[in-house]
């Protein structure tokens, strides 16, 4: 009896790279746009008020994706992802955008990705966002288990804790105080080296 194969889904911003949208934050000046997911819990107001700052500052995709080109993932992500990988299926579920993230992806030696889409007008401008579908992260690890494997799911913020509800392992990283405590069902973990153990752990597992 062989085992039953394994897959990791991990967040990406908090996980691998910065905040994207704190980056932009701060090269921009715009303060607000310094919320997050951590602060405001409903994605589309969020998004709703970041596309309604980026239309009164007049600031538009490119302007974004060349803020976006400045960032390079956290220290020791890749070799961490690149380890990850040569052992195990590593998928990336993100509420980012196609438009936002690849070139992030690239500085990861472009992992799978699963996330949403922006819509732009002819002068470039965000006009709004297309959901891969709603709740993408929790509906990915349940198609994954469909599929026939065990998940391990990880993240840091209130929009992950579906997916890390819906896998077999949970495990919140980099979490910020507020979520650990509101989730206490979930793992734990501050450093690559603890997670990378408790990745082995659960690949352990018969
Ligand atoms: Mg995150």
């Amino acid at each position: 009896m062989t085992k039953k194969p394994a897959l990791i889904a991990s967040d990406l911003e908090g996980v691998f790279v910065p905040e994207i949208w704190v980056a932009v934050a701060e090269k921009t000046g715009i303060e607000q746009l310094r919320l997050t997911t951590r602060e405001i819990p409903d994605y589309n107001q969020l998004m709703q008020g970041r596309l309604a700052l980026l239309r009164e500052h007049g600031l538009t995709l490119r302007d974004i994706q060349d803020v976006i080109d400045t960032i390079a993932p956290l220290p020791g992500a890749r070799a961490f992802l690149d380890e990850l990988r040569s052992h195990s299926q590593v998928v990336i579920l993100s509420d980012t955008f196609y438009e936002f993230a690849m070139p992030l992806m690239r500085q990861l030696g472009l992992p799978t990705l699963f996330c949403h889409s922006l819509l732009v007008d002819e002068r470039g401008m965000i006009t709004s966002y297309r959901l891969r579908q709603p709740d993408g992260k929790t509906e990915a690890v349940r198609a994954f288990k469909a599929l026939g494997f065990r998940v391990l799911a990880m993240g840091d913020s209130y929009n992950d804790t579906g997916m890390l509800g819906e896998a077999e392992t949970g495990v919140l990283f980099h979490a910020p105080a507020n979520v650990i405590a509101e989730f206490p069902q979930f793992l734990v973990i501050d450093d690559y080296a603890t997670l990378r153990s408790t990745v082995d752990a659960f690949l352990a597992v018969e």
